[in-house]
């Protein structure tokens, strides 16, 4: 049976260059990079390269990549971090209804620790309102978190003007930028972001590797104490070759950005205005206009999404309910219910998630299925 994934916000292969990079080198380097012998050089030499690489790709400087296990450790890190520290009397933290968890926990989470959480609201694109972000980001606040690219929708939030009120009033600003790292550019010199996340899982690097971005200035406390690697800010020993390999997958996608975008974005709207033409009462969850170029979630209404997805499954097909870590859960998504959907309506949507590796023929064939598949509910 032919294999189609349409996952790829859950995670993604390995890129072909990267799987080819670590084949070789895993037989060859195993050095703990703190070590001064020559295996330990070995080791701290794919380690600074990979800093220096991401550094650059992101417009940052080597001295701010904190280099960790993923997105939720680095998004746990910023915030926790910032908060443990308590460098200000600011008590105000501010985030959207529509984080991943990793967000949403780690607020509620300082929240319990007597800061005040409050959330920004969205409409029912799942879209920021920038005055309302105006008047909520205050003298009192210590951290705003508003991510780069929703998982579930694509959404792409306003990035740039936040930072901007954030700076205004002397708040932190971070950005979980897991969505968003290799699918767009990233220019941090011309940005007033302070923290940053992103993991190498989620654009065709291995997984169980991410990174911190920590402006410079800003001071945190670890998550994570013991040895002195990552600047004493994340002990322990680095996974060196698999952090070089998310910055070579991060290199690879950048790459060839543009082009790679125009093509996803054509493959995606090419399965998406096929499902609504076998589907008109389908509609799309989410903002049409800004949004990643690989994401669609569609609303199925009177169709059990989870129904849906078994039957692609059955015949090959990998798509997506919500969030990774959501999948197997039959709770309606946090997402969609904060854009006033229904839980009903929620559990009828379903999410698709393209890449480059796509092709017009698997939309076609995933159209075909889901054609068979609506037939059976009509
Ligand atoms: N933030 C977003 C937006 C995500 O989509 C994910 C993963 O699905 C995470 C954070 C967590 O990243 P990781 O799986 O690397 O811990």
């Amino acid at each position: 049976m032919e294999r189609i994934y349409f996952d790829h916000n859950a995670t993604t292969f390995l890129h072909p260059q990267v799987r080819l990079f670590l084949k070789e080198a895993e037989e060859k380097y195993f050095g703990n990079s703190s070590s001064i012998h020559w295996a330990g050089r070995e080791a701290r030499s794919f380690l600074n390269r990979a800093r220096e690489k991401i550094a650059s790709l992101l417009g940052a400087k080597e001295s701010e990549i904190l280099f960790n296990s993923g997105g939720s450790e680095s998004i746990n890190t910023a915030l926790r971090g910032v908060a443990a520290l308590r460098a200000s009397n600011r008590r105000k933290i501010l985030t959207t209804p529509i984080e991943h968890p990793a967000v949403l926990k780690t607020c509620e989470f300082l929240k319990s620790q007597g800061f005040a959480l409050e959330f920004f609201s969205v409409d029912s694109q799942g879209r920021l309102d920038l005055h309302e972000a105006r008047q909520k980001i205050d003298s009192e606040t210590l951290l705003v978190s508003v991510m780069w690219a929703n998982n579930e929708l694509g959404n792409l939030n306003p990035i740039e003007q936040i930072g901007a009120l954030c700076q205004a009033q002397g708040a932190l600003f971070h950005c979980d930028a897991v969505q968003a790292a290799g699918k767009v550019p990233i220019d941090l010199q011309g940005l007033s972001l302070d923290l940053l996340s992103f993991s190498g899982h989620k654009f065709h690097g291995p997984k169980g590797v991410g990174a911190l971005y920590v402006r410079e200035g800003i001071s945190i406390s670890p998550l994570l104490w013991g040895g002195a690697q990552e600047k004493s800010l994340r002990a322990g020993t680095q996974d060196t070759l698999r952090i070089y390999g998310m910055a070579l997958a991060l290199e690879e996608c950048l790459r060839t950005l543009s082009e790679d975008s125009q093509k996803v974005n054509s493959l995606r709207n090419q399965l998406e205005k096929g499902i609504l033409d076998l589907s008109p009462s389908a509609k799309i969850n989410g903002d049409r206009e800004r949004r990643l170029p690989n994401t669609t979630n569609l609303l199925f209404p009177g169709i059990d999404g989870e129904t849906l997805l078994m039957n692609l499954d059955l015949r090959g097909i990998a798509a997506s309910a919500g969030s990774a870590c959501e999948s197997g859960s039959i709770d309606p998504s946090h997402v969609l219910l904060a854009l006033g959907r229904s839980a009903q309506e929620a559990k009828s949507s379903v999410r698709f998630s393209l890449s480059k590796w796509n092709t017009t023929q698997e939309v076609e064939r995933t159209l075909e299925v889901l054609s068979e598949i609506l037939k059976e509910y009509a």
